[in-house]
């Protein structure tokens, strides 16, 4: 398996995992662009948001970002969530991710 997030979520390589279900991991970027930089992601291999299929998927990673957004405390402070898709907007992760900043 050759994707760097399929191998965070078969607990290959290491991450600062912050929540965790049957189908939604969300881990701590490495690189965080912010005070909170959360990365949301479905543990099904997904390459990017033009192969969601799923609505029932879609619901259970805005309710995670909702709760992650919650627990950190942005609700109040104010908080982005962005996903990149393809090249020119430098998707760099071939697997479906929401960044939570
Ligand atoms: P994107 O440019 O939208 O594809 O975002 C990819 C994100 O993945 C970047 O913000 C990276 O910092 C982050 N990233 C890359 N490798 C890792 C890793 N091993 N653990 C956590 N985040 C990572
Ligand atoms: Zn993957």
């Amino acid at each position: 398996m050759s994707c760097l997030f399929c191998k965070i979520i078969a607990k290959e390589i290491p991450a600062s995992i912050v929540y965790e279900d049957a189908n939604v991991l969300a881990f701590n970027d490495i690189a965080p662009q912010a005070p909170v930089h959360v990365l949301v992601i479905p543990k099904k291999h997904i390459a990017s948001i033009d192969d969601m299929e799923s609505s029932d998927l879609v619901k259970d990673l805005f309710v995670v970002l909702n709760k992650i957004a919650r627990d950190r405390g942005t609700c109040e402070t104010g908080y982005r969530i962005v996903v990149n898709h393809g090249r020119d907007a430098g998707q760099a992760v071939p697997h479906l991710h929401f960044h939570l900043l």
